[in-house]
């Protein structure tokens, strides 16, 4: 299927509700029956049928539609957020006694449920660096049940060879889980390397402005079918119908925003690369990153975050280059309109700097959508703050 025809067209049945070109937000809790053989063919077999809200709803379906297509998924579940698609998807393939292998410092909420919810429940990780599939095969025990896997990750960015590991987790009946928030459907689809289940944050680019909240989950009819029986109408995190709609609306724009933003990184990645303060600057598409071929060859396009690493002998120094600058926002989260900083150094305490250790010294920025020369300025203030500053 075309993207452009995916994101204006499809799953759109505008017959049904006045020729409107947008869909409505079918703003209910319930849906009526007019025979008892028609409520109790929607209770045997809720998924399928509209009933009540915290299954399935139309104008959540026209999303879910969009969203499989885009993955080249069978199906797909929207969540409130994307922790919940991370929870059930991990959730519905373990049970007491399993073992998990998840590649190191996933997302933050990913760690915390596999270190204080899944241990409470008999349920072990390893971490391991999943840039080497000799990882993965060492790792595994005959309790593996789970892959977990974020390519690339929000902060280094280190991938995995999506193919390579999908192999081997099917020659021992593992199934494999990937955050793909980093790329959406439109720059990465592991579906397409035999990952099973795919998921993203829609609070990112898929949502795109900072206005939503919402989790994606992708794969095939089989085990959404699972999922959707059990973890997601139990946990009860599905996406109301109204954040839903304003996904459909950020999905219209979601091939321009990203060609933008794509452009806008590469001419800050220049520039950054180019100034004296700065050490080095990760980001999955310069030559010089450690797998570069191999993002190449997997992922169709990389922009937004990066990070650098400036030179600072002092945390003073950091924070006086944050502090400095007006435009670029200090904040969590990324893929919105908005241009975004977050220094490593706020997550620890002021007196464990080091400056020796480079990680202290990294910097996130998020590249949004203000023209490049824009964000550049503002950088200029940070760096301009830091000018007499070691
Ligand atoms: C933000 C994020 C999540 C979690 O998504 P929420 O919508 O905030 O719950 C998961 N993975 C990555 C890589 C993220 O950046």
């Amino acid at each position: 299927m075309d993207i452009s025809y995916i994101i204006n067209e499809y799953a759109e049945e505008r017959n049904d509700y006045f020729r409107a070109v947008t869909p409505p937000i079918v703003q209910t809790s319930n849906f009526a029956f007019s025979t008892v053989d028609a409520l109790r063919k929607s209770f045997e077999d809720e998924y399928g049928t509209w009933l009540y809200s915290r299954g399935l709803n139309p104008t959540v379906d026209i999303l879910r539609k969009k969203l499989a297509a885009l993955d080249g998924a069978e199906d797909c579940l929207v969540f409130n957020s994307g922790a919940a698609a991370i929870f059930a998807a991990v959730l519905a393939n373990v049970k007491s006694g399993d073992h998990i292998v998840s590649v190191r410092n996933p997302y933050t909420w990913a760690k915390k449920m596999f270190d204080e919810i899944l241990v409470r429940f008999n349920v072990s990780v390893t971490y391991i660096d999943g840039t080497d599939i000799a990882n993965f095969v060492a790792a595994t025990k005959e309790n593996t049940t789970v892959y977990y896997l974020e390519s690339p990750n929000s902060w280094t960015y280190e991938l995995q060879d999506l193919q390579a590991v999908a192999t081997l987790a099917k020659q021992h009946n593992i199934v494999t889980i990937c955050d793909n928030s980093y790329c959406t459907p439109l720059y990465q689809r592991p579906i397409a390397f035999g990952i099973d289940l795919v998921l993203q944050s829609a609070t990112k680019y898929i949502g795109g402005h900072s206005d939503v909240v919402a989790g994606v989950l992708c794969g095939s009819k089989q085990m959404l079918t699972k999922i959707f029986n059990s973890e997601y109408l139990n946990i009860g995190s599905g996406i109301q119908p109204f954040n839903a709609w304003l996904l459909i609306r950020g999905l219209r724009t979601l091939p321009l925003r990203l060609e933008k933003v794509t452009e806008t990184t590469g001419k800050v990645l220049g520039w950054l690369q180019a100034h004296p303060r700065i050490e080095k600057v990760i980001f999955p598409f310069d030559e010089n990153f450690p797998q570069y071929a191999l993002a190449k060859s997997q992922m169709q396009g990389a922009c937004g975050l990066l990070t650098f690493i400036i030179t600072a002998k002092k945390i003073e120094t950091i924070e006086a280059f944050c502090n400095a600058l007006k435009h670029i926002l200090m904040a969590v989260s990324w893929g919105g309109h908005e241009s975004l900083i977050i220094p490593r150094c706020a997550g620890i305490k002021r007196e464990q700097f080091m400056a020796a250790a480079p990680e202290h010294r990294m910097l996130r920025l998020y590249c949004g959508l203000e023209n490049a020369a824009y964000i550049i300025a503002d950088l200029e203030k940070g760096f301009a703050a830091i000018e007499t500053m070691e």
